[in-house]
C-alpha cells in the first residue's frame, strides 16, 4: 500500500478522518486516511490530516485495509437463516424446546409462524413431540402459535399441533421428506413478508464483519430486487447482482449487461454474471468426477458439452460473465474447455477437486478459481471417504496460485456464514476446532488469502472509500484470532456501516 500526500480537492469537503490507523502490510507507521465523499483523498502521516468540520475517528494504531467482499452468497436466504432461532447442538429435545421457550419469552405477541433451525433428531435418545413445543410456546405466553423447527439436512421438521393445523400436516411431532418439504414451502412464504425485515439486518450483520460488497447468487431477478431494495434503504453494502439463465433474457430486455450500474442504486448495485450450474455437489455424490465412485458413477451433468457451449456463447453474445459451477474434476476441466472454445469470461464456482493439467488453465483463460474455502472444513472427513487418493487434489488453493491463477472467496451462505474471515482463516490455516491441519500443502499464505477477500487489492488515494479497521493485525493472528477477527469499523463508500461500540 503506498502513503501518499493530500490531494483535497477545493470543491469538495473532507467527510471523514480515520486518525492514527496502520496499513496492514504496509509498516508499523500510524496514519491518518482522509475520505471526501465516496472516496480516498489522503493517506498521510498520524496528525497530518486536516481537523475542521469532518467527521474524526481516532482508531489508536489499529489496522486497515480494503473492505472484505462474499463473492457468493444466496443472500435473502441467508437473510432468513441468520434470523431463524439456532437450536443446532442441543443433545436432547426438550433442551431444543427450551431454547424456543426462552426465545419466545423475549418476544412480542405474534401469530406468525416461529421458525427456527439446526436439530439433529439423529443425536437424540428421546421421542421430539408435538407437545413439547406446544408447551414451550403455551409457557411464554404465545398459546397457540405455529412452532416449525427444520432439521440441519432440512429433510425432517418438528412441529407443534398449531403449526400441523396451519400447515395441514399429518400429524405434530416430527415430519419427514415430502411432508417436511410442502411445510418448509409453506413456512418459507410466509416468513417471505419478512424479506426486508430480515435483509436488513443482515446487511448490518455483515457490515459488522467488514463486508462492503456481496455478490447474490439467490434464485431471482437479483438487480430488479435489489433495486427495490435500495429504494427502502437497504443501501449499506455495494451488491453484485446475479442472475441465472431464467431471468437472462428478461435482464438482457432491460439492456443490462454485466458490470452495468442498477438505476437508482448510486452505483451501489451492478449486474453481475450469468450464474450456472454444470454438476452436483460433494456431499451428494454428484460431482462430476474423472474417476468412478465405488457405485461406479462419475456423478450428474446438468448440460452436454454441446449445451454448455451454447449456453455461453450466448451469454457472451448478450454480454455477460459466466459464473459457472464446477465441483468435480471432470466438470472442473469441462467448464475450462467451454470457456476455452467460446472465449466467454468468468469464474469456475467451487472447483473442489482439480485435475493436475487444468491448474495452468485457469491463468491461461483468464478463469478465476472463486473458492469457498469454509467447505474444506466442513467437508474434510466425506472428501477424505468419498474422494479417497485424491485429496491432495481436494480443494487445491495453492496450487492454484502457484499456477497463476486469480483467487477468489465466497462463503456461499447459508452452507457457510456470510463471514469473510472464517473463509481467510480456512485457506490459511486449514484446521479448526484445533484439529490436525487438512492437506496443508494447499494451505495460501495470509496475503494471498487477504487479496481474495478484498475488494480492492490496496488502498489509494483517489479510490473507493471502501475498507475496514481490525483489532489485530492478521499477519499475525493465530487461527482462533483470524476466525473471530475483532472488527473496529467498516466504511462503504465512505459511510460508517459497522462501528464496535
Ligand atoms: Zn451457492
Amino acid at each position: 500500500m503506498s502513503p501518499s500526500s493530500p490531494q483535497i480537492d477545493e470543491e469538495n469537503s473532507v467527510t471523514l478522518v480515520l486518525r492514527s490507523v496502520r496499513l496492514v502490510g504496509g509498516g508499523d507507521l500510524p496514519m491518518d486516511v482522509v475520505v471526501e465523499g465516496d472516496r480516498i483523498a489522503g493517506i498521510v502521516p498520524a496528525g497530518q490530516a486536516p481537523t475542521d468540520d469532518a467527521e474524526a475517528i481516532d482508531l489508536a494504531g489499529r489496522w486497515v485495509m480494503p473492505g472484505l467482499a462474499d463473492n457468493h452468497a444466496h443472500f435473502t436466504t441467508w437473510a432468513h437463516h441468520l434470523a431463524r432461532l439456532d437450536v443446532s447442538g442441543t443433545r436432547e429435545p426438550e433442551e431444543a424446546a427450551e431454547r424456543v421457550r426462552e426465545a419466545l419469552s423475549a418476544s412480542p405477541p405474534s401469530e406468525a409462524t416461529f421458525v427456527g433451525r439446526g436439530f439433529q433428531d439423529a443425536l437424540w435418545s428421546r421421542e421430539a413431540t408435538g407437545t413439547m413445543l406446544d408447551d414451550a410456546a403455551g409457557d411464554a405466553g404465545h398459546a397457540g402459535r405455529p412452532v416449525v423447527l427444520y432439521a440441519h439436512d432440512l429433510h425432517t421438521v418438528w412441529i407443534n399441533a398449531a403449526a400441523a393445523e396451519r400447515f395441514g400436516a399429518p400429524h405434530a411431532g416430527l415430519v419427514r421428506e415430502a411432508p417436511a418439504f410442502a411445510i418448509e414451502k409453506a413456512a418459507d412464504l410466509e416468513a417471505s413478508a419478512r424479506d426486508d425485515e430480515v435483509v436488513a439486518a443482515a446487511l448490518a450483520a455483515a457490515a459488522a464483519r467488514g463486508v462492503t460488497r456481496v455478490s447474490d447468487m439467490h434464485m431471482a431477478d437479483n438487480p430488479l430486487v435489489w433495486q427495490g431494495r435500495f429504494a427502502r434503504g437497504m443501501d449499506s453494502v455495494r451488491i453484485v447482482a446475479n442472475v441465472y439463465l431464467e431471468h437472462l433474457g428478461v435482464a438482457a430486455g432491460r439492456g443490462q449487461r454485466t458490470g452495468d450500474v442498477v438505476p437508482g442504486t448510486a452505483g451501489m448495485v451492478t449486474v453481475g454474471s450469468l450464474k450456472l450450474i454444470s454438476d452436483g455437489a460433494l456431499n451428494s455424490g454428484t460431482a462430476l468426477c474423472h474417476d468412478a465412485d465405488l457405485n461406479g458413477s462419475h456423478g450428474h451433468a446438468e448440460y452436454t458439452e454441446e449445451e454448455l457451449h451454447r449456453i455461453l456463447r450466448d451469454a457472451d453474445a448478450a454480454g455477460f460473465t459466466i459464473a459457472l459451477h464446477a465441483i468435480g474434476d471432470l466438470a472442473v476441466a469441462r467448464a475450462l474447455d467451454a470457456f476455452e472454445a467460446t472465449g466467454a469470461r468468468g469464474t469456475i464456482e467451487h472447483a473442489q477437486l482439480v485435475a493436475d493439467e487444468d491448474l495452468a488453465r485457469f491463468a491461461e483463460l483468464g478463469v478465476i478459481a472463486a473458492v469457498h474455502p469454509e467447505h474444506l472444513l466442513d467437508d474434510r472427513d466425506v472428501t477424505d471417504r468419498l474422494w479417497a487418493g485424491r485429496t491432495r487434489r481436494a480443494f487445491p488453493y495453492r496450487a492454484l496460485q502457484e499456477a497463476g491463477a486469480t483467487l477468489t472467496f465466497g462463503s456461499d451462505a447459508p452452507v457457510a456464514p456470510l463471514d469473510p474471515w472464517l473463509a481467510i482463516a480456512a485457506a490459511v490455516f486449514r484446521t479448526r476446532d484445533g484439529r490436525e491441519p487438512w492437506e496443508i500443502d494447499n494451505a495460501l499464505d495470509v496475503r494471498t488469502a487477504l487479496e481474495a477477500s478484498w475488494v480492492a487489492p490496496e488502498l489509494e488515494v483517489g479510490g473507493a472509500a471502501d475498507l475496514v479497521v481490525t483489532d489485530v493485525d492478521p499477519f499475525v493472528a493465530d487461527v482462533e484470532t483470524m476466525r473471530a477477527m475483532p472488527v473496529a469499523l467498516t466504511v462503504c463508500a465512505g459511510r460508517v456501516t459497522y462501528q464496535a461500540s
